[in-house]
Formats: structure tokens, sequence, C-alpha cells
């Protein structure tokens, strides 16, 4: 027996694992249906020997210092700013909107004040901002959205903005001077020798057992420890008794060419045109030297591994009977992206696992956190 099991080894299991291992010096067993720890930012060296990461591009940013402080025990870091590039009506625009965006895409050479103008003339007036619609054309007007949001929005999500919260598009903000970066944050920096590395360092604790290609749903009837962390999708957790949460998926295709470089920036997205979302080019992100370069497609789906939960009202109504079924079990702990069906980032969710474990070392149980979250 162990004193904790935790079901899924990414960020929200591994932090936990860390700090019950070192801090509380119990026993923990992380239990995970892949052949492998990191969870959806888990990279690899590819057969050409380049790193790249399975799930599609993982770029960590944060404002908060303390997640930063906390995995800085198990990485150094490399800095690196995120840039994107769309490509819309023929040519590569910066996206985030910005000066440059709109002075190309229109033929013009606006100054802030002009951009500001000319924002101002086209934008609509929306009383109360729901959707992820209402969020772009209220703020740049229908045609910016219709060429940048509509298109990735529907092939990403398989819904129309106008069918989506708000919190979606408002991810991506809108600029009137030349600053082309995708995140503002104050800590843009990767692990220096990658994600699983930081992770290997992480779980490297003689109070901690890995169990690889096992999942939860097997291994249910047979608990191996009282106390239950569970970072997989939470409706399945509980055989989808109200129905099934809707997640979103994607297929990744994984490309080498025999370029050094195949783009002029890490992710070029593809609003108008492909079945594909983006294309990442990883050696901008890791700063590896390698005569060849290596690439994913991202194309989305409706099968296949949960990798987004869909923010809509009504799939949140749904979510909150299960966390009200969760909230009756006192030894069993919900989160991560999905255990807490959020769009979370990752500093977020380490964020989230941190103050997970705060809770739990104050003597809280469950429920009493289900009912303060409320
Ligand atoms: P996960 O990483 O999903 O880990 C959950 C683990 O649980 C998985 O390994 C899974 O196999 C396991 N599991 C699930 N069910 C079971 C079961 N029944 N039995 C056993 N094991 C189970 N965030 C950023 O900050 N920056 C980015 O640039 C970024 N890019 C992203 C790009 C893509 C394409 C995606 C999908 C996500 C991106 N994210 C990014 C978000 C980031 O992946 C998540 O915030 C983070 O990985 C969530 O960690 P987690 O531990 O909650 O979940
Ligand atoms: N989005 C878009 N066009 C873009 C970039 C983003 O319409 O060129 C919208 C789309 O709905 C996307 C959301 O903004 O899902 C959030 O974008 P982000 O890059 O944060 O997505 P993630 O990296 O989480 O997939």
């Amino acid at each position: 027996m162990f004193d904790w099991l935790i079901v899924g080894a990414g960020f929200a299991g591994s932090v936990l694992a860390e700090r019950i291992a070192s801090q509380r010096k119990e026993t923990v067993l992380v239990m995970d249906k892949r052949d492998h720890i990191g969870g959806n930012a888990y990279d690899y060296h590819d057969a050409a020997g380049v790193l790249v990461h399975r799930y599609g591009p993982h770029i960590f940013h944060t404002n908060a210092a303390s997640v930063v402080d906390y995995l800085s025990q198990f990485t150094r870091w490399r800095p690196y700013e995120h840039r994107v590039l769309a490509q819309v009506d023929g040519q590569l625009l910066p996206i985030p909107i910005n000066l440059d965006t709109v002075n190309r895409l229109y033929g013009l050479s606006l100054d802030s004040a002009g951009m500001e103008a000319f924002l101002e003339s086209r934008r609509e007036h929306v009383a109360d901002i729901r959707t992820s619609e209402d969020v772009v054309v209220s703020t740049v007007g229908r045609d910016l959205y219709e060429k940048f949001f509509q298109g990735y929005t529907r092939k990403q999500w398989g819904l129309d903005p106008s069918q989506l919260s708000r919190i979606v598009t408002a991810r991506i903000p809108t600029r009137t001077n030349r600053d082309d970066r995708y995140f503002t944050d104050r800590f843009q920096q990767m692990p220096a020798e990658g994600y699983s590395a930081m992770f290997a360092r992480m779980l490297d604790h003689p109070n901690i057992r890995i169990e690889l290609n096992t999942t939860w749903n097997a291994a249910r009837d047979r608990p191996k420890a009282r106390r239950i962390i569970y970072t997989g999708p939470i409706d399945e957790y509980f055989g989808h008794r109200y129905g099934a949460l809707p997640y979103r998926s994607l297929r990744f295709v994984h490309e080498t060419r025999d370029v050094e470089w195949a783009q002029p920036v890490a992710v070029i997205n593809y609003p108008q045109t492909e079945d594909y979302t983006r294309i990442t080019e990883y050696k901008h992100l890791t700063g590896q030297t390698h005569p060849k370069t290596s690439l994913t497609y991202e194309y989305p789906s409706d099968e296949g591994d949960p990798y987004y939960p869909i923010p809509r009202a009504e799939n949140q109504l749904l979510y909150r009977m299960y966390r009200t079924a969760a909230s009756q079990l006192d030894d069993v702990w919900f989160l991560g992206r999905l255990g807490s069906y959020q769009y979370l980032n990752m500093d977020q969710v380490v964020g989230q696992a941190l103050a997970t474990f705060t809770r739990i070392n104050a003597g809280s149980v469950p429920s009493a956190f289900e009912s303060a979250a409320e």
C-alpha cells in the first residue's frame, strides 16, 4: 500500500507527487496510461535527433514568480520569446494583430494613433460580451475577425466563435504598437534540457514509484492507496454518469525535413486555408542546432485523446454536476486541465497543484476545497 495514488504524470500529478514525497515524506504511486511521464508537455528526440514535443508546441510563460521558483529546482532555463505569423490573404502577418498586421494587410502606413482610429471606426458595439465572436468584433471589427479568427476557430473547435465562451479568443490580445510577441508575461523561458528532463528530476525520489501503461479504470477495483489525486477527465472517473463532457482532440503529424530551417518563426497559423490549424518548427523554441528540422502539423478532431475542455456555458453546467459528485468524496482530489475541466496553461496547472498541496498540508479534505471553490 502507498500513502497516495496519483493518476496522471503531467504537471498536476507530478508537482503533487514531488511535494508529497519530499515535504510530507509519504509514499506515492504515480500511474499513467501513456508510456511516458510529462503528460501533454512530453518532449523527446525524434529519429533525426531533433527535440520535438509529441503533443504540439508547449511554450512556457508566466507572471507567477512562485511557479518559476518552484520549477527552477528541477531545470535551468533558456530565454525564448514566442512569435507567430498567420497566413492571411497570401501574406504572412503578425498575430496577435498589431500595427504591422493592419498596415501590411491593407497597404496603409498608420501610426499607433491612426490604428486606434482605424479600429474605432470598424469595431462593433456589443453590449454584453459573452462569446468569442463578441470579444473580437468589438475590438477589431468584422473583417479582421473573419480573416484571422473565424476560420481558425471553426477548424480548431468545430464550433463557430459565437458558440464559444469569450475566454477562448480573449487569450489573444490586440496591439496598436509593433510588439509582435505572442505573450507579454514577465517570465518567458523554456526548460533548458526540455520538459521530460525536468519531469524526470521532479519524480526522481525514493518515495515515488511510477507505473506507466496503466489505466486507472483497470486499477480502480484494486486500490493501492487510501488517498487519490485524479488528474484525468473527471467525467471518466464517474463512469460518465451524467453524460460525456465534450473535449476537443488533435491529430499530430510530425515531419522531418532535410533543410536547416523551414519557416521564419516557430509557429505559422492557417486561419483561411488548409485542414490543419498551425505548423510548428521546434528548433526555434528549443535553440537546438541541427542540420535538419522537425515540424508538427495540428489537425483538429472530435476523436482521440481529450486535449481541450470546450469552454461554453452548457458544458460548464454539466461539469458542475461532476464537481458536486466529487464534493461527496473525502479521499479523492480532482485537479489539472482534465480533472477540473478548465482551459489552463502549464503555469496555471502548476499553481493549482501547489495550492492543492498547501490545502492538503493544512489538513483540508477535498470536500472543503470543493465548497470553498464554488
Ligand atoms: P496532462 O498533461 O493532460 O496530464 C494528464 C495525464 O493523465 C496524461 O498523461 C494522461 O495520459 C493521464 N491520464 C488521463 N486519464 C488517465 C487514466 N484513466 N488512467 C491513467 N492515466 C490517465 N500550456 C502552456 O502553458 N503553453 C503552451 O504553449 C501550451 N501549448 C499547448 C498545446 C497543445 C496542443 C495542448 C493540447 C496544450 C497546450 N498547453 C500549453 C496546455 C498544457 O498542455 C496543460 O496546461 C498541461 O499539460 C496540463 O497538465 P495536466 O497535468 O493537467 O494534464
Ligand atoms: N485563434 C484564432 N486565430 C489565431 C490564433 C488563435 O482564431 O490565429 C483563436 C482560436 O479560437 C484559438 C484561441 O484563439 O483556439 C486561442 O489561441 P491559442 O493560441 O492560445 O490556442 P492554444 O495554443 O491553446 O491552442
